[in-house]
């Protein structure tokens, strides 16, 4: 039972206030429980806090105030105080961040907001036209359902004036009711696709400890197309039918729409949908209906882990290794790992689903911390596509152009036997580079140490690093010599016209993020080229994430050495996964696929391993030389970002921060920097970087925290701190 504090008693309330610790108040008439969402006053204002337990009472008792009021929503649970304490303790982040984070649905303080609905009255109309009969046929046909105005008008073909004319006489019923009202249930009668047998072993491996609330972490493993997300619908079935909710993380909002409607397929119900395309009152809607539990299932982005579930039984991971599960700003937190702690805490299953895992979780499936299940085979008639690498060395091909002799006749190939054929390039807009031919510059964003990418389409150069964007110039902003502009180097919307000059009967669909304005315009697009309504398809790594082509079979990689440059530790992973994930959009139907990588360097083990196929062999070679190297997921890294608009002010805090390493070496670990961070300033700011490295086993968080106690953030100093950084920008 949960700690009640009587009127007048001293409680302890989080706010979302950046305050360092929580603040004394006296519970409110009546009471409250521990737990309790309440409003209290914090100087003129009234904020949203979280009775978080007793009073600490060190502050004037006599000056302390009263909590305004408890809200209406259910209390927080113990289990969710605690996620979000070791959260916080995980990612070094003050705890009022880590509520803004469980709290991001405004108004949840308001009173239930209500709406208007109609249903049969007692009376009888005093004339019955055939208007006002049509109506009360309605109600009738419905039993004892309600509608809104517009709904009734509408089924009865009627103005709304007809029914505000019965409620006059009391034929119809006017009343309130919430309009926050309650999902669908999923209907758990119906069955999914006949699974086969490997599927079956599976899905029965996945569909267990619900009712136990035995937490466990399974790697569900199978390239894609095996039928990944059948199996885990099925535990999602299972979870639900023990009384508990399930939730589904997606890497991309841009595959939501597909999924939402596969789960209507599935289960003959919407489940409740969270992510920033979703707006504020549909949010405050899904907060309250997962916290009553009327929300069964919930599909969305990361942040959908920290709503409150009143019985949380299973998270999967879908697309696990992706790397947009890690939070780049603000709270600096990896979906996968919170999805992990916070099952771990609630006694729920974690399905962590991909293709090409992440290293860390390959390891910890290999340590037997996860259970591995593994999905060999794709489903039906459909194979793996075959790999073969393009020498580039070896191929003609005049400046400017990207499609080597190779690769245009395998599409030309294609085109006849009317398949479609996908051209990747990770690089959005016209070209990376615009040069002038005159003094020799490239033209850079003014606030960001970046260089400004063509977007044609748009007529515009887009800095990458902060939006800015400005109209294509004509004349150089250097040296104003006109007309030498020039674009170096190849991006998607390059390649679209080089593809639609080499095949001018064919038609070109172009596939980047930012050429959709809606979720509902890409999914409209995938639906066209899917249909057939493309014959080449040029795309970023959008194209990567779970769509089907079922007529596409052939994929060529125009630069598959891009992402095996730079000093990222994870560079051979994410080759190897985005090349893996790419080729894998090929022969998802009855027609072979083929997969064809351009590359300068084909002897490169990665290259190497990715045309061999065999995955275990690269992740053993990639997990041998991160254990030797000692970094994650063998050793503990933490990336530290110090940012001013001085330069000087944020390069000395970093080398104080350096000198004073005695909470760092008291645990063996090592600090490296400072140095300027590789994009040495964004939005006005410059970056410095230092980099901590310590062992597995070693307290890194409680030394950081120490570590970084003395440092003061006054005037334009800030400071990020990332635990197991993705990025090292
Ligand atoms: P993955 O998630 O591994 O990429 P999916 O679950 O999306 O794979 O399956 C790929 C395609 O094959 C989907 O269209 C799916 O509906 C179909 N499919 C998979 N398994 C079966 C099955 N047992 N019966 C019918 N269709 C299946
Ligand atoms: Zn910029």
């Amino acid at each position: 039972m949960d700690t009640h504090f009587n009127t007048g008693e001293l409680v302890a309330v989080l706010t979302t206030q950046p305050l360092r610790r929580t603040l004394d108040y006296r519970a409110p008439e009546g009471g409250c429980f521990a737990g309790a969402f309440v409003e209290v006053p914090l100087g003129p204002r009234k904020v949203l806090g979280v009775v978080w337990g007793a009073g600490a009472g060190d502050y004037d008792v006599s000056k302390v105030r009263s909590v305004i009021r408890v809200l209406d929503v259910p209390s927080m649970r113990e289990e969710m105080q605690t996620f979000l304490s070791r959260a916080a303790d995980y990612t070094l982040t003050p705890l009022p961040a880590m509520l803004r984070l469980a709290t991001r649905a405004p108004g949840l303080g308001d009173p239930p907001s209500m709406r208007k609905v109609y249903r049969r009255g007692e009376g009888q109309p005093d004339r019955a036209t055939a208007a006002r009969t049509r109506v009360l046929e309605t109600l009738a046909t419905y039993g004892d359902l309600s509608f809104t105005l517009k709904e009734l008008a509408d089924q009865a073909g009627v103005s709304s004036s007809v029914v505000k004319g019965l409620v006059a006489q009391g034929a119809v019923r006017e009343e309130d009711a919430p309009r926050d009202v309650p999902f669908p249930r999923l209907d758990l009668a119906r069955s999914g696709h006949d699974l086969t047998a490997d599927q079956e072993a599976a899905a029965q491996a996945l569909s267990q400890g619900f009712a136990e609330e035995r937490y466990g972490t399974t790697l569900l493993q199978g390239v894609t197309g095996s039928g990944k997300t059948e199996v885990y619908l099925e535990a999602v079935a299972t979870a639900v039918e023990a009384g508990r909710q399930a939730l589904v993380l997606l890497p991309e909002i841009a595959l939501t729409e597909q999924f939402l409607t596969r789960i209507e397929a599935r289960f003959g119900a919407k489940p409740a949908e969270w992510h920033s395309g979703v707006t504020m009152t549909e949010r405050r809607r899904v907060w309250k209906m997962v916290a009553t539990g009327d929300a069964q299932v919930v599909v969305g982005a990361r942040s959908a882990l920290f709503l409150p579930y009143q019985r949380l039984g299973l998270i999967v991971v879908d697309e696990e290794h992706d790397t947009s599960y890690k939070q780049e700003d603000g709270v600096l937190y990896n979906a996968r790992d919170m999805a992990v702690l916070r099952a771990s805490i609630c006694g729920a299953r974690v399905v962590l689903a991909s293709a090409t895992p992440s290293l860390e979780s390959w390891a910890n499936a290999q340590d037997g911390k996860y259970r591995h299940l593994r999905l060999t085979s794709r489903f039906g008639p459909a194979v793996l596509p075959q790999m073969q690498a393009i020498d580039m060395r070896a191929e003609s091909l005049p400046g400017g152009r990207w499609i080597s002799p190779a690769l245009q006749r395998a599409v030309s190939a294609r085109l006849e036997r009317s398949e479609q054929a996908l051209l990747f390039i990770n690089r959005r807009g016209y070209a990376p580079v615009t040069l002038c031919r005159a003094c020799g510059q490239q033209i850079g964003c003014d606030h960001c140490d970046a260089r400004m990418v063509e977007h044609r389409f748009l007529k515009r150069l887009v800095c990458h690093q902060c939006g800015e964007s400005r109209p294509m110039p004509t004349v150089c902003p250097h040296c104003e010599a006109e007309d030498r502009l020039s674009a170096v180097g190849p991006g998607v919307e390059r390649l679209t016209e080089e593809a639609q000059a080499l095949f001018p009967d064919a038609r070109v669909a172009t596939l980047s993020s930012d050429l959709f304005g809606s979720a509902r315009a890409l999914k409209a697009e995938i639906e066209a080229i899917a249909a057939g309504e493309a014959d080449i398809i040029v795309g970023t790594q959008l194209v990567a994430k779970g769509h089907n082509f079922p007529n596409l079979t052939l994929v060529g990689v125009i630069d598959a050495d891009l992402s095996l440059h730079g000093s990222d530790p994870r560079a051979a992973e994410r080759t190897f996964q985005l090349m893996q994930q790419v080729a894998g959009r090929a022969g998802r139907a009855e027609a072979p696929g083929t997969a064809m990588l351009q590359t300068y360097q084909p002897d490169h083990a990665v290259i190497r391993a990715i045309l061999g196929g065999d995955q275990e062999a690269f992740w053993q070679a990639e997990a041998d030389a991160r254990r030797a190297a000692g970094v994650p997921p063998f050793g503990r890294l933490a990336g530290i970002i110090l940012s001013s608009t001085d330069l000087a002010e944020a390069h000395d805090a970093g080398a104080a921060l350096a000198r004073n390493d005695r909470a760092l070496r008291e645990i063996g670990a090592q600090v490296f920097g400072p140095a300027p961070a590789p994009i040495a300033r964004v939005r006005g700011r410059h970056r410095i970087r230092l980099l901590v490295k310590a062992d597995k086993a070693a307290p890194l968080q409680a030394a950081l925290a120490r570590w970084i106690a003395p440092l003061r953030l006054r005037g334009e100093l800030r400071l990020a701190i990332d635990i197991d950084p993705q990025s090292f920008l």
